[in-house]
């Protein structure tokens, strides 16, 4: 087997698997360097990548692999000046200073309409720190909106690509706090050493910044030792500089000069992708109008989103039962209260009577004709007529597997007629249309 050949249609498929970010700045770095004992080995320059590439990529890349080879290839990869233990416990050591997350990195974060400008801001930044023009950067938004993790994925990443970086991410409020015991116990020297000395400083949620001088002329001095080295700044929010009224104006005039953005509220199409994502990350799956549900009624933010999702799974496992649309509802109660009534859709009609008589959705668009689906199957129809407003024949028809509008017509008016005279299909609907509307 020629490996260089191989290699090269490997990268043709992880290109398309995994996001330009990692391809690029990790998968790119790879270079085979022989097979042997069903084994391809790769080699990348520092030692680092190769543990970042070891624990996050080496399934995708494995997978790739075997998918051209008719054998189960396993990939081992190595570093020429593979770290010693020492190098790796000094890494360590050096990344537990920068109080970083690694599960906030950018290809756990979704980008969509409403953070692409910050999403770019915070890459560009990553890439180059200080170098960029955009310092300090000022990211503000509402709570839950993706904030945290993209500062915290500069850090990340900004260390993947120069492990000797010295990052500091910070919370305001424990800033501050560390300053006042630090003033306390007389080590204001250890603070300054930290905070002055740093190449990037990610200073989370200023907007809790204390009115006191003391900690508002620190940060004044930080700024203006890390601005005037180029070192890089990062400043989160939930209000742009102008408007935090509690901060000194020779501060937010500093905080202004670089690039300030914004993260507003994800739309719809957003908020798929990250509930696919977080799914995919937590190798879940979930029946599409449980997702539909969640996608649609959970919009306050992101951080809500992921906590609906958790609770709908925690809920399915206490109570060891099926995660349906009835179960996602009951977990979810609190979260929907005072909110508007969930927004009905036919997939959502079709998953609610589709439990209700112990089928799938997928019977109920197949082309099957025996009664026990049939009769369903008109009964979904009927109900979203007339529960839909705004829905036409054709659109229910396409819904039911590509059906025509005529034949919705006819399970329409079958269940109508039915209904004069036929007492459990009127108990049947009544049921179903009260667990659609959502009235107990
Ligand atoms: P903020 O700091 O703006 O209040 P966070 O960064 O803490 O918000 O985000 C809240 C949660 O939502 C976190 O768990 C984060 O990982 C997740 N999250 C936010 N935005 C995204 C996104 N675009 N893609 C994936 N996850 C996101
Ligand atoms: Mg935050």
């Amino acid at each position: 087997m020629d490996i260089t050949k191989l290699w090269q249609e490997t990268l043709l498929l992880l290109e398309k698997t995994l996001t330009d970010v990692v391809y690029n700045s990790m998968i790119m770095k790879l270079s085979p360097i022989k097979l042997e004992n069903n084994t391809l080995y790769l080699s990348v320059e520092s030692s680092f990548f190769k543990t970042a590439i070891n624990s996050r990529y080496l399934y995708d890349i494995t997978r790739c692999v075997r998918s051209l080879t008719d054998i189960d290839i396993e990939v081992q990869i190595e570093s020429p000046n593979d770290k010693t233990t020492e190098e790796t416990i000094k890494f360590a050591e050096n990344y537990a200073k920068t109080n970083l997350r690694p599960k906030y990195t950018f290809d756990t974060f979704v980008k969509g309409k409403s953070n692409e400008m910050a999403y770019a801001a915070a890459l560009s930044i990553a890439e180059q720190p200080g170098e960029s023009s955009y310092n300090p950067l000022f990211l503000y938004g509402g709570v839950g909106l993706g904030k945290t993790h993209l500062v915290q994925s500069i850090g990340n990443f900004a260390l993947e690509q120069n492990p000797n970086l010295s990052v500091v991410y910070q919370s305001t409020e424990s800033f501050t706090n560390e300053l006042i015991y630090s003033i306390r116990d007389k080590t204001t020297q250890n603070f300054k050493n930290k905070y002055r000395r740093c190449d990037l400083l990610l200073l989370d949620d200023i907007q809790f910044l204390e009115r006191t001088v003391e900690t508002q002329e620190e940060i004044f001095h930080t700024f203006n030792t890390l601005y005037n080295e180029n070192k890089q700044i990062v400043l989160t929010s939930d209000l742009p500089p102008k408007e935090l009224g509690n901060i000194e104006k020779r501060l937010t005039t500093r905080f202004g000069m670089g690039l300030i953005v914004d993260v507003t509220l994800p739309d719809y199409e957003t908020r798929a992708a990250i509930l696919e994502k977080k799914l995919h990350l937590e190798r879940l799956a979930l029946p599409p109008a449980v997702k539909e549900f969640i996608i649609r009624n959970i919009v306050s933010n992101i951080r809500d989103l992921e906590g609906a999702l958790n609770k709908v799974i925690a809920y399915a496992r206490f109570t060891n039962t099926p995660i349906t649309l009835e179960l996602t509802r009951e977990a979810l109660k609190d979260q929907l209260e005072g909110a508007e009534k969930p927004i009905i859709t036919v997939e959502y009609i079709q998953q609610i009577v589709a439990d209700y008589h112990k089928i799938t959705v997928e019977d109920l668009n197949s082309r099957r004709r025996t009664k026990d689906i049939v009769i369903p199957r008109q009964i979904a129809m009927y109900l979203a007529r007339k529960i839909m407003k705004n829905v036409t024949l054709p659109q229910i028809g396409a819904a039911f597997g590509k059906r025509d509008h005529t034949t919705v017509m006819h399970g329409c008016e079958k269940i109508s007629g039915e209904l004069e005279y036929d007492a459990k299909l009127q108990d049947t609907i009544l049921d179903l249309e009260r667990k659609i509307v959502g009235e107990e």
